[in-house]
């Protein structure tokens, strides 16, 4: 239906279903803006970007960023000639550690970008506090987390402007590549808009050196349509993030904190033996991943760069000992069941 309209009519890009879509994004997250972009890298390397067009920011200015994130989140702060500088998450929480952030700041630190990893919300008072009376952005990741809550409001919605991915495997995906930025300020809205357009505002009027980043009609058709199951989507996958948390009590094997808000884009547990475990679940027919293996600051990319020296050993060891069971709204409970007894069975 939503994609018969869009071939009926004819128009592929920045039209009524873009406007659309992006109107009933900014209502769901709870901001005065969103903009459309090509993808979640692009949402966060536009902001940023926006940023330094605004003159909020200059090359070799300094983003803090949690060390234990998807390596996009660090992309989007070096493609713009800024410096990413790690911060640790908190081992129990999993999420940037907000008590070890206020040491990291220095006189050329501009914003702090939080990730909400695995859909859960990495936002806390003192975060934003810190914010505030620094004088920085809240930038969010929010490519893991749609429809996730911090109290009242939705993650998006938290601080300054916030990127969302809708890659396939996001809980709110495409058939194909998209993303959004979500903001309540309308010059970075504008900014961010005109960036994606070859940097502009008006049709062949060049104000920045920009790119082209937007989201197909097509897309942003489907993925209007999806918007409003996915509540209900993110309800199921806490229902079986729950049943994990409840039954699965195996020495072996740490299980998350339960967190009524998460969205568990991702459902993490950690073990020493997190290899051997993938194996024998992979033995038995049940495929897990690992989010994610090697961290930014190790990774062969950023071999040459200052931060590559640091050593981050909560980091490090979550890379080490982090498998993602399956979780999934399409999951039977029966399905649910075999990995949870799977898992107690685990002996090493
Ligand atoms: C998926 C993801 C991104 C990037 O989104 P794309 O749409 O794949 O470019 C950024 N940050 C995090 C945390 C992600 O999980």
């Amino acid at each position: 239906m939503a994609i018969d309209e869009v071939l009926r009519s004819g128009w592929y890009l920045r039209g009524e279903a873009t406007r659309r879509f992006e109107q009933h994004y900014a209502e769901y997250i709870g901001t005065k803006y969103c903009v459309g972009v090509a993808n979640g890298l692009d949402a966060l390397t536009l902001i940023l970007r926006a940023y330094k067009e605004m003159g909020v920011m200059r090359d070799g200015d300094e983003v803090i960023v949690p060390a234990n994130t998807f390596i996009a989140s660090v992309l989007a702060i070096t493609d713009n000639n800024l410096t990413p500088v790690f911060v640790e998450p908190d081992i129990n929480t999993l999420q940037i550690d907000d008590k070890l952030i206020e040491q990291a700041i220095t006189p050329r630190t501009r914003a702090v970008m939080i990730v909400h990893l695995y859909g859960r919300c990495a936002y806390t008072d003192r975060i934003g506090d810190i914010c505030r009376s620094h004088g920085l952005k809240l930038i969010e990741d929010n490519a893991q987390a749609h429809g996730c809550r911090y109290e009242e409001k939705n993650t998006g919605s938290l601080g300054s402007a916030a990127g969302h991915s809708f890659y396939p495997g996001k809980n709110l995906g495409a058939l194909g590549d998209a993303g959004a930025v979500t903001t309540d300020d309308s010059e970075l809205a504008e900014v961010v808009r005109a960036l994606g357009n070859y940097g502009s505002h008006t049709k062949y009027v060049h104000d920045y050196m920009g790119r082209n980043s937007r989201i197909d009609e097509l897309q942003a058709a489907i993925l209007d349509a999806k918007l409003g199951f996915l509540d209900s989507a993110n309800k199921r996958r806490k229902e079986i993030a729950v049943r994990y948390i409840n039954k699965v009590d195996n020495p072996l094997i740490r299980i998350p904190q339960s967190d009524r808000d998460s969205v568990w884009h991702i459902f993490p547990v950690f073990s020493e033996r997190r290899d051997a475990l993938q194996t024998y679940l992979r033995k038995q027919g049940v495929e897990t991943q690992i989010h994610y293996p090697i961290p930014p600051h190790q990774q062969h990319c950023y071999a040459n760069a200052p931060l590559s020296s640091h050593r981050f050993p909560v980091t490090e060891r979550l890379s080490q000992e982090e498998l993602s069971l399956p979780c999934h709204q399409a999951m039977s409970n029966e399905e649910v069941e075999i990995v949870i007894c799977l898992l107690q069975n685990f002996n090493g």
